[in-house]
């Protein structure tokens, strides 16, 4: 039986985090996320970058600070676009994509919404900038990934994300009759600051320790990665008696057959035996 239900390198599970509004705490928390070889994604608004005078990431700081992890749209000036025409939140969205890629030399493709809400404009709106997913604050508790990917709602925010740990370790790692999926936290990394919060610095990194224990079964993600890849996934062509897959796209693609990984490396052909 062939199944869509791998990462890259086989994996049944990813991890990934999206950290909003680009404050000065960031750079301690990218320092984390280096030190256990975790990747998260910046939604960052680009009035923020022009304030030089404030302790928060400025413009020329952008590229080196995330390198190696994704920036992605959280609008010029944190707003809410379901109270905004079409016309103004294009601004709000094409602008911010057009600072944030002069200010880190990349496409930039993903997108948080301010406040986690948008309406069907905003959908609208994305399609017309480029922007292929839009993260929202809704938490699904579960590890599933969206049907629509810009309605992406995350599995839980740091402060409650304890329970979704606890479980993503025993699912990775002792239960391989689970259908595995991704754990998906987000946050703001100035809230780390407040210690009478449930997740402050000490405790979001002991949270990293354990889940980089799980390094051999989770693939460590940016938001765009597990997307472009998923679409890969959708992607495969597969022939009537089932044999024969092809990859069309750029991204390697994994899946299952009898229960072993199989590989399809970009723009290749693999027989299978069923
Ligand atoms: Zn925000």
């Amino acid at each position: 039986m062939v199944k869509y239900d791998r990462f890259p390198g086989g994996k049944r599970y990813a991890l990934t985090f999206s950290y909003d509004d680009g404050g000065a705490q960031d750079r301690r928390l990218v320092e984390l996320f280096n030190k256990y070889g975790m990747k998260c994604t910046f939604n960052v608004m680009s009035s923020s970058l022009k304030n030089e005078n404030g302790k928060g990431i400025k413009f020329n700081e952008v590229k080196s600070l995330y390198e190696g992890h994704e920036i992605a749209v959280h609008t010029v000036n944190h707003l809410h676009l379901e109270r905004m025409s079409p016309t103004d939140q294009y601004t709000e969205i094409f602008e911010d994509k057009k600072v944030l890629e002069s200010a880190c030399g990349d496409i930039v493709r993903g997108m948080a919404y301010p406040f986690g809400t948008y309406n069907s404009d905003t959908l609208n709106v994305m399609d017309v900038c480029g922007i292929v997913y839009g993260r929202t604050n809704v938490p699904t508790n579960s590890f599933l990934l969206p049907e629509n990917f810009k309605i992406w709602n995350p599995t839980c925010h740091h402060n409650e994300c304890e329970p979704m740990v606890k479980r993503f370790e025993y699912n990775a790692t002792k239960a391989p009759w689970r259908a595995g999926g991704v754990l998906y936290i987000w946050g703001h990394s100035y809230e780390l600051d407040n210690d009478d919060a449930p997740t402050n610095w000490e405790r979001f990194e002991a949270i990293l320790e354990r889940l980089s224990a799980l390094k051999d079964n989770v693939w460590y993600a940016t938001n765009i990665e597990i997307y472009d890849y998923t679409q890969a996934l959708k992607s495969l062509r597969r022939s009537a008696d089932g044999t024969t897959l092809y990859n069309p796209t750029d991204t390697l693609v994994c899946i299952s057959n009898n229960d072993e990984p199989v590989d399809i490396p970009p723009m290749t052909k693999v027989r299978i035996n069923l």
